[in-house]
């Protein structure tokens, strides 16, 4: 009896921790970890990708004297761990670095590649590189770094982190800001169209491929028939916004960028995150579907957009056919839809959303108050944000308690309130970056407020 009990208890901390009360978005974010794991994939005969070492993927092409890397992972510690891996294939020196873009996590290990041999090698981007970054800095706009580090979940304990939808849950070293540090200086860029490269034997194209950033480029090995595609592809709806806060991410470039990728006749890809795809048929499945998404979402907030409809009304208009809903490589573990239609929106008209009546907003605090005074006083107002959890309307607990908090922000009572409805709508998301963002501000608001802090 003894000895069953054992193998029961056994049994049950190997199950994943999948819940009986988890909402379908949890469950199915869950069920994504598995294939975040590490994992070297030889993708052709010369190309390997290491997927789940680091929140990027880092990949590599063996050439006849040296190696080709390409994307170099977040931090030093993850460009150690496939260097180690990738050692084991091949002992040749690293004669170039391609970086598809400036994001941090594509660029933190490039030190520890550049340094592994005698000779340094060649750092290939595009330019201007990191201009996202850039445009931040030479503003002098940094929220995006705590609003990254809510994004990203930095601030949450493990236990309230799966993963990041197209990544494993990794914490930076202490001393590294993920969204302000800065990135390696490339040896060789080129701006535009496609520049041929020739290097440890081997003849390897960069494409310039505007999409998810106007850095971005792919690497095209034809010998092969791989592509390396950056951002701008992995197994996921795509972030065409990011919620930390973007510049207008051009959709109609990446549109065009994923159909150079796809008349270049890719036989295998590897993704900017994700494990990759091998075998021309699925590539060419996968990228078409892909793209044919994107396209239709561009197409119909553009349509909405032109009957005047307001960002609030298109995200409701804007729907992916059914054909693409059952893609799991198309749910939105990390992008989201309806923030991609907005997005599009502003990325166009800007802020104002064509309805005259925002022109010129109630400030929050006068607002609140008109709101209070038709609820009948504050009380009934708590009362109503109160039901409103009970009753599973979540989103309109957290509206009402933005109107008390404009009044009162250091209300514990409403703080916690707030907390728990972002709480629950976090549990009935399947959007990584969504779901970090609310619970990490609802981590926030448990804290009594010492001082005023940046919206939440
Ligand atoms: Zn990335």
């Amino acid at each position: 009896m003894k000895k069953q009990l054992t193998a029961l208890f056994t049994l049950l901390l190997l199950a994943p921790s999948v819940h009986a009360e988890d909402s379908d978005a949890t469950r199915l974010l869950k069920q994504r970890s598995a294939q975040l794991e590490p994992l070297i994939t030889q993708v052709s005969p010369s190309v390997y990708c290491a997927s789940g070492y680091s929140p990027a993927n880092i990949g590599m092409i063996v050439g006849t004297d040296g190696l080709v890397i390409v994307d170099t992972g977040m931090f030093p510690a993850h460009a150690k761990a496939v260097l180690k891996e990738f050692r084991k294939i091949s002992e040749l020196p690293i004669k170039a670095i391609i970086l598809t873009h400036g994001h941090g996590d594509h660029t933190g290990g490039t030190a520890t590649f550049a340094e592994d041999g005698d000779r340094k090698p060649a750092i290939y981007a595009r330019s201007p590189f990191n201009s996202e970054g850039g445009s931040f800095k030479s503003a002098g706009v940094f929220i995006n770094g705590l609003r990254g580090a809510r994004q990203g979940g930095f601030r949450l304990p493990p236990e309230k982190r799966i993963n990041n939808g197209i990544a494993p849950a990794v914490y930076p070293p202490k001393d590294r800001n993920v969204f302000l540090g800065t990135p390696p200086v490339p040896t060789d860029t080129f701006r535009d169209g496609r520049k041929k490269i020739s290097v440890a034997g081997l003849e390897i194209e960069l494409v310039a491929a505007t999409g998810e950033t106007a850095d971005q480029l792919y690497v095209w090995f034809p010998k092969e028939r791989v592509v390396f595609t950056g951002d701008n592809f992995y197994q996921s709806w795509p972030n065409l916004y990011a919620i930390r806060g973007t510049d207008y991410r051009d959709v109609q470039a990446w549109i065009r960028s994923l159909d150079l990728m796809l008349a270049d006749k890719p036989a295998h890809v590897v993704p900017g995150h994700t494990r990759p795809l091998v075998g021309e048929q699925r590539t060419v499945e996968v990228f078409t579907n892909y793209r044919d998404a994107i396209e239709h979402v561009f197409v119909q907030t553009v349509a909405g957009i032109n009957q005047g409809l307001t960002p609030d009304e298109l995200v409701a208009y804007v729907q992916l056919p059914e054909r693409f809903k059952k893609l799991d490589y198309l749910r939105e573990y990390y992008g989201n839809i309806e923030w991609g239609v907005r997005a599009i929106f502003s990325g166009y008209l800007g802020w104002f959303d064509g309805n005259p009546t925002h022109l010129f907003s109630l400030p929050p605090a006068d607002e609140a108050k008109q709101m209070v005074k038709l609820a009948g006083g504050e009380r009934a107002l708590r009362k109503v944000a109160a039901d409103a959890l009970k009753e599973n309307n979540a989103q309109w607990c957290a509206e009402l308690c933005d109107h008390l908090l404009a009044l009162h922000p250091n209300d514990q009572t409403v703080r916690t309130l707030k907390a728990e409805a972002l709480e629950s709508l976090a549990e009935k998301l399947i959007t990584a970056t969504g779901r970090n963002y609310y619970l990490t501000v609802a981590q926030e608001l448990r804290k009594p407020a010492i001082k005023p802090t940046p919206k939440q």
